[in-house]
């Protein structure tokens, strides 16, 4: 299985930010991926990349494509207005696939960080995150396990970095079942 691990937003545009800690999403799921990638290499075959944004947001979907994964994981946080907190995943709505995979991976994180639990969200084309989805071939989930500006909930994330990272990839291991699977 080809997994492809998306670093959400760019060095110079790091997304969403938490300025009591001074970390925004880019650095933070840097980190992240790093260490999804290390335990995915020692307890699987899986070729397991770390995708940094080359061009613009519109060219990313064919940034991905050109390494044919069969799982793609976009890595962001979410921010409102510093009090709301929790962890969803977002997939392509109308892919069964990605349904189940989001399902599996939520409940991997909700376990290694025990915040709220906003569920899973089908988006379409037109909606955020939906030109990736849409555009993309492979299942492709869109992960926002905390919410960044709150700060017990970037704590907890901060805190449970490698549990975190540990859930993703033992969530990317059973997804491989539903994605070869029908
Ligand atoms: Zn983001």
């Amino acid at each position: 299985m080809i997994v492809a691990l998306v670093i959400g937003h760019e060095k110079d545009k790091p997304g969403a930010c938490n300025e009591d800690f001074v970390i925004c999403e880019y650095e933070f799921n840097k980190k992240l991926t790093c260490a999804v990638q290390e335990h995915l290499v020692e307890t699987t075959d899986f070729c397991v990349m770390r995708v940094f944004r080359r061009t613009d947001y519109s060219n990313l979907p064919n940034e991905i494509n050109e390494l044919n994964p069969d799982l793609i994981l976009s890595f962001h946080a979410n921010a409102f207005n510093k009090e709301v907190s929790g962890t969803e995943v977002i997939y392509f709505h109308n892919s069964v696939k990605g349904k189940k995979c989001s399902e599996v991976i939520q409940n991997k994180i909700l376990k290694a960080l025990g915040l709220r639990d906003r569920g899973v969200i089908g988006r379409s084309r037109l909606q955020a995150g939906g030109h990736l989805l849409s555009n993309t071939r492979g299942v492709c989930l869109i992960l926002e396990p905390f919410f960044i500006d709150n700060n017990c909930d970037y704590l907890t994330a901060q805190a449970n970095l490698s549990k975190l990272a540990l859930a993703i990839s033992s969530g990317i291991e059973d997804c491989k079942n539903i994605i070869f699977n029908n």
